[in-house]
């Protein structure tokens, strides 16, 4: 894969470099945000690794500005910050997953594969839950009559969910199909992805689809 690295401390840029050089990836270093977006903005990444605390430009302004111009490959925010506030924020933003510092190269790996699987796959029919309705092919989701917009993250959590609607999905499911066999995610990582998403698909007024099984995980459902 072609990865966009963005990371100015520069001994750790080296070191994902050859790591992911090593891997077999393409990989391009930028050493600060504002070089980083205008890469990025050249759309010629599978997969983009994004520091968060940057000179110039910040992380969080990167993934808001790619974006707003439509741009939607995937991103990968690499923080060193853990409060949960970040982590919704560049989420909300559009940032695919995020990983804290220090992180292991393992780990590294296979959040990369994760998020790169959830790219341009080959979709099966439309999906529909009461009047939710989701479209695996064009990607778009619906509740009654208005547009959901959904992060990749969220899609795939939903998709999963409207593909067992009625049924409980234990947590562990949920990571495994959304970020991959032995993925090491927090449980308020998450956590975060389904307050997300349960505030983009029901809004005040309207019939809660998505129930919390305390203990268990997660199920889409009328109530
Ligand atoms: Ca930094």
């Amino acid at each position: 894969m072609r990865i966009l690295v963005v990371e100015d401390e520069s001994r750790l840029a080296e070191l994902l470099r050859q790591a992911l050089h090593e891997e077999g990836h393409s990989v391009t270093v930028a050493l600060d945000g504002t070089n980083g977006l205008a890469l990025a903005q050249s759309g010629e990444f599978d997969v983009i690794l994004l520091d968060v605390l940057l000179p110039g430009t910040d992380g969080f302004t990167v993934v808001r500005r790619l974006r707003a111009e439509k741009n939607r490959t995937p991103i990968l925010l690499l923080t060193a910050r853990d409060s949960a506030k970040d982590i919704v924020e560049g989420l909300n933003l559009g940032a695919d997953d995020y990983l804290t510092k220090p992180f292991s190269f393992d780990v590294l790996f296979a959040r990369i594969r994760a998020v790169s699987r959830r790219g341009p796959i080959p979709q099966p029919a439309h999906l529909r839950t009461l009047d939710l309705s989701l479209d695996p092919g064009t990607r778009e989701v619906r509740r009654g009559s208005r547009t959901l917009s959904l992060t990749r993250t969220e899609f795939a959590i939903l998709e999963l969910l409207m593909r067992h609607a009625g049924r409980v999905l234990p947590r562990d499911r949920v990571i495994e199909s959304v970020w991959g066999h032995g993925a090491d995610i927090e449980s308020n990582t998450l956590d975060a992805f389904m307050r997300l998403l349960r505030s983009k698909i029901e809004l005040p007024g309207e019939s809660k689809l998505l129930q919390t099984v305390r203990g268990i995980g997660y199920a889409l459902r009328a109530e």
